[in-house]
């Protein structure tokens, strides 16, 4: 027999968030903020104007860029609108951008040079450092394709990651040209682009199963440790050793890795194309005053989304010893040329570059390696003492915000413990105590609650403690200000 709900009893949801979205307060947030404060101003000092675009997108504007093809709405967020259109979270912010620029062209200065940040939202399966919706900070350049564009984009994020708190060397680019594997395959006669995209997920999967999985991936497939068969790219041997020698070709300065790939890449207009646009990058990149350390050509790295055409950027947390968690979390930033996508709605070829900063997974990361999170200190609390009062607490919060000093009266309904216990937990540096004793002799009391608690670990008994009341003092009513913010600043 089921039980019958009874009238009394409502069914009440779980409270609980979807998987894959974060909630986040206090010191987190700032972090995120700060990340993205700094970057912004990193990107409008090289000339780069905001741009705010919606949420969603026409599906159709969108694309199908997304790899996460087996999920509902093949890796988008998506609903009908009740024109029936179809719409869509963004996935990323280089998508509006393509979109917006097609729309605009005619009235804009070209090259177009825009940066933006926000929310861009994955219907993907979560995991450590991934999420379904996180925040990105992207600068583009549209209209140029020079590969000073991209080098300048490359010097800008690193100068980013910078700027967002990370010490120069904690960080490497990894540029990479599509245009290199491809005219490899085309001058080893591999011209299906299904065969094309097999390549391209085998070699992303170097660092993983090495060179020797790599090239069953390439070849026949692949059985791994559980018995799971994946299906191989069907190049020939020699087709094999060239991608393979290609992959390998990383390692020492920018210049020998030239070297080394112009030496492997197969003598094809493409890929000679590709070779000529990373020596350009490369030279840029020199004149920028960028290490040789700080940005490598590495010709492993893929990217995923497949609408980059030529030059791809990848940005790298580089492990120390003692931030050993970091590698779970993969690239921190990444970014590339695409050239075909704002001509999807134009019909025009439009060159274009930019770089996506990883805001969210950086903070992840940046906390996992136990970065000091900031800590979200608490407003001064004016304690809600006498009912008859609750006017001059008021007037005591106004004039303390009124000099630029987070206040609040304390608006529970519990006793003065208790709203001692409040300040504390809110970690507040001060809390402002008025009763009847204090308006007759025209004197407000000043806790210094980091003083108290700092006193507190020397003071053992209670007697002492309440006859001593330690970082506890009086101000006259006119001039309590000034002490507040000596001890709101010593704080900070
Ligand atoms: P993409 O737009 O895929 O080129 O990614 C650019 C950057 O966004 C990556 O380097 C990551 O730092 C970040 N990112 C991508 N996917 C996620 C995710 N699911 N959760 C958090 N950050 C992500």
């Amino acid at each position: 027999m089921t039980e019958e709900p009874s009238p009394q009893e409502p069914q009440r949801p779980l409270a609980r968030a979807p998987r894959g979205f974060q909630d986040r307060r206090g010191g987190a947030l700032s972090v995120e903020r700060r990340i993205l404060e700094a970057v912004s101003r990193v990107y409008e000092s090289y000339g780069f104007e905001a741009l705010d675009t919606g949420a969603f997108e026409y599906a159709d504007a969108l694309g199908k860029f997304l790899p996460d093809a087996d999920r509902p709405n093949e890796g988008v967020f998506a609903l009908r609108d009740d024109d029936e259109q179809w719409m869509a979270l963004r996935y990323d912010l280089t998508a509006p951008l393509a979109r917006y620029v097609a729309e605009n062209w005619e009235s804009l200065a070209k090259p177009f040079r825009r940066y933006a940040f926000g929310p861009v939202w994955r219907n993907e399966k979560p995991g450590p450092g991934r999420y379904r919706q996180f925040l990105q900070c992207d600068a583009d350049t549209v209209g140029s394709d020079r590969p000073e564009a991209d080098a300048e984009i490359i010097a800008m994020a690193l100068e980013g990651y910078e700027a967002a708190g990370l010490e120069r060397g904690a960080c490497v680019l990894k540029i990479n040209n599509r245009k290199l594997l491809n005219g490899l395959l085309t001058a080893s006669d591999v011209t299906d682009e299904g065969q094309k995209l097999a390549v391209l997920r085998a070699v992303d999967k170097l660092d993983r199963l090495g060179a020797g999985g790599v090239a069953d991936l390439l070849g026949a497939g692949r059985r791994d440790d559980s018995g799971a068969f994946t299906r191989g790219a069907e190049l020939g041997p020699r087709a094999i050793a060239a991608v393979l020698a290609f992959v390998e070709a990383g390692g020492g300065s920018r210049a020998e890795t030239l070297d080394r790939i112009a030496g492997v890449i197969g003598g094809s207009e493409e890929g000679e194309a590709g070779l000529g646009e990373l020596g350009r990058i490369g030279e840029a990149l020199g004149r920028l005053g960028i290490d040789q350390n700080q940005a490598v050509f590495e010709p492993s790295i893929v990217r995923g989304l497949e609408y980059y055409t030529g030059a791809v950027f990848e940005a790298e947390l580089v492990l120390s010893a003692g931030a050993p968690e970091t590698s779970r979390f993969g690239s921190i930033g990444g970014g590339g040329r695409y050239d075909g996508l704002v001509a999807r709605f134009t019909g025009q070829p439009t060159p274009a570059t930019g770089f996506s900063f990883g805001v969210s997974r950086l903070a992840a990361a940046l906390a996992a390696a136990g970065a000091e999170g900031e800590v979200a200190r608490g407003p001064v609390v004016i304690l809600a003492l006498d009912q008859g009062l609750m006017g001059d607490y008021f007037a005591l919060a106004a004039e303390l915000r009124a000099a630029g000093l987070a206040a609040e009266v304390y608006l529970g309904g519990s006793g003065m413990r208790a709203q001692m216990k409040y300040a504390d937990r809110r970690l507040s540096p001060a809390a402002i105590i008025m009763g009847g004793d204090e308006v007759a002799q025209g004197v407000v009391t000043i806790k210094d609650l980091d003083l108290g608690r700092r006193l507190a670990d020397g003071v053992s008994d209670n007697r002492t403690w309440r006859e001593d009341r330690p970082g506890q003092f009086t101000a006259p009513r006119g001039a309590f200000i000034a002490p507040v913010r000596r001890i709101v600043e010593a704080a900070r």
